[in-house]
């Protein structure tokens, strides 16, 4: 039979579905969890290739995660990767920072080996102490996508995929979960 997806129908999780789900998630012990399951992840990828329709499930899943999860209180891939800074980005940061594009380039970023600007280092520059966005409203395109848990790009690009398991714990958490329903 088919599994149905959704946490109501879940039937291996039917009766303590909250227990079980904090299995899968725990904020203390993700980023080990996650460690521990680098390979069993990575191999799981793989498979999804061969895999049709399974990014219906996404929109579910990233919504699932995200009300377990708090950006807040987490803001690890602001403190430990860089978005690429593409010319748009830098165009509307550096105007609205007041700055010249120039200057801001300067100041913030560098180079990396593919040839995109990103931050100079990690934490990024604009997280505040409250792990708020100091540029929230004209942030780069990669901040406002990631981690990509409600996009295509979550199959499309398997080997980010794979690196932000261990960087996101709402990739970990939705790749935990379409574990279930594959
Ligand atoms: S790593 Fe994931 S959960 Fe943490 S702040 Fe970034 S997007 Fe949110
Ligand atoms: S620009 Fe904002 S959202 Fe993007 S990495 Fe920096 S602090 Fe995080």
């Amino acid at each position: 039979m088919q599994k149905t997806f959704g946490i109501n129908h879940w039937g291996k999780f039917k009766r303590n579905k909250e227990t079980c789900l904090s299995m899968i998630y725990n904020e203390q012990t993700w980023k080990q969890d996650a460690e521990k399951k680098k390979k069993e992840n990575k191999q799981f990828l793989d498979r999804t290739k061969r895999m049709r329709g399974l990014e219906k499930h996404l929109p579910d899943l990233h919504d699932e995660a995200f009300s377990k999860i708090d950006c807040l209180k987490c803001a690890n891939c602001c403190k430990t990767i860089s978005p690429r800074f593409k010319t748009p980005d830098i165009v509307r940061i550096s105007k609205w920072m007041g700055m010249k594009q120039s200057d801001f380039i300067e100041t913030y970023l560098r180079l990396d080996e593919d040839g995109d600007y990103v931050v100079k280092k990690s934490p990024c520059p604009f997280l505040g102490a409250d792990n708020f966005c100091g540029i929230y409203d004209v942030r780069p395109g990669d901040c406002k996508n990631y981690p990509y848990t409600d996009s295509g790009e979550f199959f499309d690009h398997p080997n980010t995929t794979f690196k932000n398991s261990t960087t996101c714990p709402a990739v970990f958490y939705v790749l935990e979960r379409l574990k279930e329903v594959v």
